[in-house]
């Protein structure tokens, strides 16, 4: 948000330069939003798009509300790079107990046969009940 003087106009930045907003997507002016790239967090299009609905609700006196540990992720690289949930890090930080399973692409017949055997899918769950606390997909259609 550099350049545009937001600062001026009395928008508060935080120290990453990213627009500061509370829970509803409010900035701290009181009739502007800001959801997206601009604000904290990744900048990818399935976050952006999911708190421009969240917002839209907002605005409309509904409720929006982003989930954003079921925002599917894909990074549409060669090979795609898909991810939803949390990463292993943040898992271990929240100091939960968790299981991991990896399969690689090498392993799958499909993925061999039509020679794009790179990459993995990542599965991490609670060791308590299984729940499902993230996947990440590094591979051919991953994103998919
Ligand atoms: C090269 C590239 C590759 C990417 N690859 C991926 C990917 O693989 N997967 C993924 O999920 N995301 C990807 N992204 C990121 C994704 O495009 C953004 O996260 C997403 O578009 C953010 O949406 P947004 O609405 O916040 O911003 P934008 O989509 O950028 O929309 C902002 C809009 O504001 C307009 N605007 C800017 N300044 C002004 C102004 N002063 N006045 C009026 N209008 C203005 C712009 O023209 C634009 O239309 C990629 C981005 C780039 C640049």
């Amino acid at each position: 948000m550099v350049g545009l003087n937001l600062e001026n106009i009395g928008l508060k930045l935080d120290a990453k330069a990213r627009i500061e907003v509370n829970n509803n997507y409010l900035t701290s002016i009181n009739n502007i939003y800001a959801i997206g790239d601009v604000i904290e967090g990744p900048m990818l299009a399935h976050k952006a798009e999911e708190e421009g609905i969240a917002v839209a609700e907002i605005i409309a006196d509904q409720h929006g509300h982003v989930n954003y540990n079921a925002i599917p992720y894909v990074i549409y690289t060669h090979p795609e790079v898909a991810y939803v949930g949390k990463t292993e890090d943040q898992i271990k930080a929240e100091g939960i107990d968790y299981k991991v399973v990896k399969f690689p692409f090498l392993a799958n017949s499909r993925a061999k046969t039509s020679g794009e055997s790179e990459g993995f899918v990542k599965i991490i769950t609670s060791k308590s009940d299984d729940m499902i606390l993230g996947v990440h997909i590094i591979g051919i259609n991953a994103g998919d």
